[in-house]
């Protein structure tokens, strides 16, 4: 029987929370579909590590989940630690160390959920977000002149290379191609006159080579209004890291709820461990108290369950939160119920 290695990162707060959750879940479908999981946890990468021994991670960190076939990641990040210390000293070390430059985040706007947009009807809206993950905006390369005095200045460079762009285009394109045909770029070409031509370049050389999806492009800050008022005309959505960045935390939000939302870091050719990870924080508001809804970190497991090789058994998992929401009462204080995360799963698995 085929058995996958994966390291989990509970990470803080409401993170290691869900995912005792999405293992219960892997669990059963393992049972149901002939596979079995072992599991390493790294229960101290977290701020807590940092704050009592400077560092998330220990300093042969990515050595020890090399040989792991995937990660699932909680959260990390908590109020008394800066944001870009849980980014730069766990997310994006692992990122870039396994170049998992594909960052897929599918959104879907479930029956039973309310969306606060008018036109996000359950069933219609069903898109994918494909970020590129590695370099674009999110790149050191800058710095700060005169500190300090009147002409005090900071200067901050993008880079994207054609190997770059087009190893996440032709994913895109590929991933369109397999749903419904259809992909939309964001850019940005009007204003930013030297990368984003660039980009919209070789998604034209990667259209070519793809006949059968049809694809166009919108300036970011028309795809940002079109996501609000019409986002069922979306299949597949490709976009720079920065702007992919604000297009899946705003489709997240258009989806109705941030704890239900998934996310995919994925090394396609599978050289290094992909690793799996709810779009929500560490909701620090709510943590320790046992209520986290565990769908976004389920849904997450689903995506590395078809990165593995069992589409039908992702599949069963997406169903089964459908069919939690659509059929229920039973559900999380953020959802509108009074479960526990505990007793939601429940009913999931039950459901599954
Ligand atoms: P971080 O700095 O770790 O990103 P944050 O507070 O900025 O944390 P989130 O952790 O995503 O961002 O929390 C945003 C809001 O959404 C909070 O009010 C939180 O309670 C809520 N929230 C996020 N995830 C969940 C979840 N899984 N279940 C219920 N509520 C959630
Ligand atoms: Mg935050």
């Amino acid at each position: 029987m085929t058995n996958h290695r994966i390291a989990l990162i509970p990470g803080d707060g409401i993170g290691t929370e869900v995912l005792p959750p999405a293992q219960r879940v892997l669990d059963t479908v393992g049972r149901r579909h002939g596979f079995t999981f072992s599991y390493t946890s790294f229960d101290d990468w977290s701020c807590e590590r940092y704050l009592r021994e400077g560092a998330m991670m220990p300093p042969d960190g990515l050595d020890r989940l090399r040989d792991k076939d995937a990660i699932l990641l909680g959260a990390v990040g908590r109020p008394d630690v800066p944001d870009h210390v849980s980014l730069w000293g766990l997310l994006i070390p692992i990122r870039r160390g396994f170049r998992q430059y594909v960052n897929l985040r599918p959104v879907r706007v479930f029956e039973g959920i309310d969306s606060p947009v008018r036109g996000a009807v359950a069933g219609k809206v069903d898109l994918v977000v494909v970020r590129e993950n590695v370099e674009g905006e999110y790149s050191e390369i800058g710095g700060r002149l005169h500190r300090g005095f009147p002409e005090e200045a900071a200067v901050q460079e993008s880079v994207f290379t054609r190997a770059g762009v087009t190893r996440v285009l032709d994913h895109a394109f590929a991933l369109a191609a397999g749903r419904r045909g259809r992909l939309t770029s964001a850019t940005k070409s009007n204003g930013i006159v030297h990368t984003l031509p660039f980009w919209d370049e070789l998604v034209a050389e990667c259209g070519a080579a793809h006949p059968e999806v049809a694809w166009d492009q919108e300036h970011i800050d028309a795809l940002a209004a079109k996501f609000v008022l019409d986002p069922a005309r979306f299949d597949v959505v490709v976009a720079s890291n920065l702007f992919g960045d604000i297009l899946s935390d705003l489709a997240a939000a258009v989806a109705g709820s941030i704890g239900i939302a998934p996310a995919a870091n994925l090394n396609p050719e599978r050289e290094f461990p992909s690793m799996f990870e709810p779009v929500h924080g560490s909701a620090p508001d709510i943590a320790g108290r046992g209520i986290a809804n565990p769908l976004g970190a389920i849904w997450s497991a689903a995506l590395m369950l078809d990165h593995l090789g069992h589409p039908e058994a992702a599949a069963d998992v997406t169903d089964a939160i459908a069919a939690v929401l659509a059929k229920t009462d039973v559900r999380t204080p953020d959802l509108g119920g009074t479960a526990a995360t505990a007793e939601f799963t429940d009913r999931l698995l039950e459901l599954l």
